[in-house]
């Protein structure tokens, strides 16, 4: 069985957490790959990690909305990558209500990212928390050839169907077991073909995980209650769920 977490923040791991043990448990758990998210532009990934044997990283270039200040500099203009050092999307980005950065000021950098995306032809992964209705119609009228990615998802399953409708993806993380009933209801409107999983680590560990924090080996265990409530034999859902990371990335299976 191998597992693919789509959305695990290694270069933000806490000081006093070592990156080679959390490497080591994740490929003893099944982990082969991880996507490493952008929060304020590039991913800088640690040595341990460029090292690494037996797991393969990838990584997005992103402004997450709680970052816009600390990306500022960036801001406005489309990246100018040389060829071979583009990363395999977008993202995070996005809108929270949460968040006490404007809603129009939220709005400006996601459309500014999403044009990114169309000019590197790459897929978006996004942070969304409330604003559903008018992220849909950002990534509408976007209309990204390569998709996009809602994720660790906890909304309403209605709206999950919108996004899939709309060419998304749903990624679903510990966050998205916590209503099991909800959660079961949108893996009826969502087919399997448009399913991710990711930690989200360090944040958001599965209660009872015994390590502190969050880590990409984690994503064993959300895939196996994911399987659970689906009814699927665990290998079956983690090879879908594995080779739908791949499609969405355009990553060759090696
Ligand atoms: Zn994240």
């Amino acid at each position: 069985m191998r597992w693919f977490d789509t959305h695990c923040h290694l270069d933000r791991l806490p000081a006093e957490v070592a990156v080679d043990m959390v490497l080591q448990r994740a490929v003893a758990a099944g982990v082969r790959r991880i996507l490493v998210p952008g929060v304020a532009g590039a991913v800088q990934v640690p040595a341990a990690v460029s090292v690494a044997e037996n797991i393969k990283i990838a990584t997005a270039w992103g402004v997450h909305p709680d970052f816009v200040a600390a990306a500022n500099g960036q801001i406005g203009a489309i990246p100018d990558w040389k060829n071979g050092h583009t990363p395999v999307a977008i993202g995070e980005c996005g809108l929270d209500r949460r968040l006490a950065l404007s809603i129009d000021r939220q709005e400006e950098v996601f459309g500014w990212q999403l044009q990114i995306a169309r000019a590197y032809d790459l897929p978006v992964i996004v942070h969304l928390v409330g604003h559903g209705q008018r992220a849909l119609q950002m990534l509408q009228s976007a209309a990204l050839s390569r998709g996009f990615i809602i994720h660790s998802y906890s909304g309403s399953p209605e709206m999950a169907a919108e996004f899939v409708a709309a060419g998304g993806f749903v990624s679903l993380s510990a966050a998205s077991l916590r209503n099991r009933e909800k959660l079961q209801k949108m893996l009826a409107l969502v087919p399997l073909s448009r399913l991710l999983l990711e930690t989200d680590a360090p944040d958001m560990p599965l209660p009872g995980w015994s390590e502190k924090y969050n880590e990409p080996a984690a994503v064993a265990a959300i895939g196996a209650q994911v399987a659970e409530i689906c009814g699927l034999p665990v290998e079956k859902l983690a090879e879908v769920v594995y080779t739908n990371a791949l499609r969405i990335f355009a990553l060759k299976d090696e």
